[in-house]
């Protein structure tokens, strides 16, 4: 029997732990935190995370600020703002919401930002530092994929990883991530499934993870008996949202399985709130 893991209740706990750690600084004459969301022009989707970290931010006692700044904003305008946040001592984080217009280089805009102000753990200092094992703010969705894992007591060693999506915010890191800690990993993308071969390697999974944006890609063959699948997906279908992994269909096989809402999404969100702590402590040596 599946059990559906409960990502709002793993959010909720490591919300209360950074809201308590919080509250210690702030006692202590340190604080207060801040972070700041830069978006460029104005898009629903973003419009509707952007509410979710504020909510959260309001929840663990960080000051959340926004800055919207209008469509036609040139790249220049933006890194000038960027600079100034860098420099501003009574700012801890920023994140600079995605997408941005055409016009504006987002991993551009990314990379203007200090490594050690980087809430979302997407800097290229700080996904190299992946690398080498000394990552300390991390890429919010492999954070928080590893962090449910950590949660339903899944070991890595030694296991059998396969993720599909290659994206550099959420394949990629992720796998290292997990080679970290010692799984044997595979990443597949679009090429592995148009050469074929796509259910061949995830049927071999014991641990599944799937964020490639295409609804109900992941059915029942695909699937190893009694495997963890975490599905990232994020997709609009009918007016609601739903995964890439087909639930009816997962849950005859899977061990455990991620909802669509629910499961991943607000974890990432209470990584983004670690991370934001994580920045304060770096910053204060
Ligand atoms: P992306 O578009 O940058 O990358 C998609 C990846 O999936 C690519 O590697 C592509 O090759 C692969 N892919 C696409 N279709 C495929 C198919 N049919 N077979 C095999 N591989 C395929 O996407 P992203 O930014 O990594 O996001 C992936 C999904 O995760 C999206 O639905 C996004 O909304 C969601 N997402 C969720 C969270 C969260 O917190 N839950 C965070 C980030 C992204």
């Amino acid at each position: 029997m599946v059990k559906m893991v409960n990502g709002r209740a793993i959010a909720r706990k490591s919300n209360d732990s950074v809201k308590e750690k919080i509250a210690g600084i702030v006692s202590g004459g340190g604080g207060p935190l801040k972070l700041v969301s830069v978006s460029v022009g104005s898009n629903e989707g973003a419009r509707i995370y952007m509410a979710m970290q504020k909510r959260a931010a309001e929840y663990v006692g960080i000051d959340f600020e926004t800055i919207e700044l209008p469509g036609a904003t040139s790249q220049e305008e933006l890194f000038a703002l960027i600079n100034e946040l860098n420099g501003d001592r009574g700012v801890t984080a920023m994140i600079v919401q995605s997408p941005v217009p055409a016009r504006i280089d987002h991993n551009r805009a990314v990379a203007a930002v200090a490594p050690f102000k980087d809430a979302e753990g997407i800097h290229p200092y700080n996904l190299g530092k992946i690398l080498r094992m000394e990552a300390d703010i991390v890429p919010c969705t492999p954070g928080a994929v590893m962090k449910i894992l950590r949660n339903i007591g899944c070991e890595l060693y030694g296991k059998e990883v396969v993720i599909i999506g290659h994206s550099a915010i959420v394949g990629k890191p992720l796998s290292l991530m997990m080679l970290n800690e010692n799984a044997t990993t595979t990443v597949c993308h679009l090429a592995t499934s148009e050469k074929g071969d796509i259910i061949s390697h995830s049927r071999k999974a014991d641990i599944l993870v799937v964020a490639a944006g295409a609804a109900g890609l992941v059915k029942s063959g695909w699937i190893k008996e009694g495997a963890v699948v975490v599905d990232v997906g994020i997709n609009k279908v009918d007016g609601g949202v739903v995964g890439d992994v087909d639930p009816r269909a997962a849950s005859e096989k899977a061990s455990y399985l991620t909802p669509v809402p629910g499961g991943v999404g607000p974890v990432t969100v209470s990584i983004l709130m670690r991370n934001v702590l994580r920045a304060y402590l770096e910053q204060k040596g």
